[in-house]
């Protein structure tokens, strides 16, 4: 029966997602005023981008507020290749529902709200206000709805203190807990080289130099390919990627071409000392033979991790909670992007977390799903999280 509830809760809200924003918004205010709670709807960049603030005040409103945040977008599918379907959130014998989002993140946003409604019919009251987002776009990276609105009077308006946010699955028994991100460098190397007949063996040609730059960021990456593989306890959040991801250029198969780019994908962990690497990009752009610009598409600078010591009460808060309900958790840095980002870039502590463990990871994934116990535990690990970092 509970199975049957949470699979109905999931099969609305996702059907509803994955159509349009709309439907969402329209659901969620459903949510709303089932829970007796405020809801605010914000367009930060456009119309098909909304961002869904539901507000639980605090005995003591004045105090910074507590945001839990989930994000209400999901990444394509492939029918073919899932053996459910991908939206109808059917749960099999062994209690799986199998849903896109079912772990990135309708379930954590969902989760949420049961807990709230929980905590609301137990009667309890918190010091600290609550604000449970749900925001368009994070799969595209947040520039049409987050990273706008952290920068939005709207959003300084909650006075948010502290957030909570995704994390990933686990196949063991731990939980893994966020408290900061790579800095994400995407560059493109524009190699300008001599051009002319393929038949000889001309001087500085742009193919040359292209060899010298591989080379530079492939030796780069094998040292942080061989840390990640011989130190077992380093994830892939504490090494830096460097990925070759696509390269252009050239006109026809007997032409020294005079132009090629290539386009690198680069995650810099907590080690790297961000000036240096850049320096280094340049460095060997010279080095390569000159003629060589560089672009970026993403240039972020650092962004200072969450404390997780005694110097920050949400830490030490969050932290009760998981030992009191005895869950084994696990400080990572996120290897991919989140919008904890955001939050973080403005001075915000946040935490990623999903408590989603002995389960297999598939987010982005054919065959996504969750075990509805797992679904159901969350919910009670909420209850607790929720409860002690509102009442710091
Ligand atoms: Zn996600």
């Amino acid at each position: 029966m509970v199975c049957v509830a949470v699979g109905y809760l999931m099969i609305y809200l996702i059907n509803l997602i994955c159509v349009q924003s709309e439907p969402c918004v329209a659901f969620l205010r459903l949510q709303a005023k089932q829970l007796e709670l405020p809801i605010q709807v914000y367009y930060p960049a456009n119309e098909q981008n909304p961002l869904v603030v539901l507000t639980w005040q605090g005995l003591q409103p004045e105090l910074p507020s507590v945001l839990l945040n989930s994000h209400m977008d999901v990444v394509p599918v492939f029918p073919e290749n899932w053996t459910h379907p991908p939206f109808g959130a059917e749960i099999d014998q062994e209690g799986r529902i199998f849903a896109r989002g079912a772990q990135d993140m309708k379930c954590v946003g969902m989760q949420y709200l049961a807990a709230i409604r929980a905590l609301k019919r137990s009667g309890a009251t918190f010091k600290r206000t609550i604000h449970i987002s749900f925001v368009a776009d994070e799969e595209m990276g947040g520039r049409l709805a987050m990273l706008p609105f952290v920068d939005s009077k709207e959003f300084r308006a909650l006075n948010v203190g502290f957030g909570l946010d995704e994390g990933i699955a686990s196949a063991t028994s731990e939980i893994p807990v966020f408290y900061a991100e790579r800095t994400v460098r995407r560059v493109i190397f524009q190699i300008s080289g001599t051009a002319g007949h393929g038949s000889l063996l001309l001087p500085n040609t742009a193919g040359e130099k292209l060899s010298y730059i591989l080379e530079r960021m492939m030796a780069f990456r094998k040292v942080q390919f061989q840390r990640l593989a011989s130190s077992p306890e380093l994830s892939i959040g504490d090494v830096t990627t460097i990925n070759l991801t696509q390269v252009q250029g050239g006109v026809q198969g007997n032409v020294v071409p005079p132009l090629m780019t290539a386009f690198f994908d680069c995650r810099l962990a907590l080690d790297i000392k961000i000036p240096e690497f850049d320096a280094n990009l340049h460095k060997w752009a010279a080095e390569a033979g000159g003629g060589i610009e560089l672009e970026y598409e993403q240039k972020r600078g650092h962004i200072p991790p969450t404390a997780t010591d005694d110097t920050n009460p949400f830490w030490v808060a969050f932290k009760d909670a998981t030992d009191e309900l005895g869950l084994k958790i696990k400080l990572q840095v996120f290897p991919g992007g989140t919008d904890s980002r955001y939050l973080r870039q403005v001075g915000i502590p946040a935490l990623g977390f999903s408590p989603m463990n002995h389960t297999p990871v598939l987010l982005h994934d054919h065959d996504e799903f969750l075990h509805a116990e797992t679904y159901l535990k969350g919910v009670q690990i909420y209850q607790k999280i929720i409860s002690n970092v509102a009442c710091v």
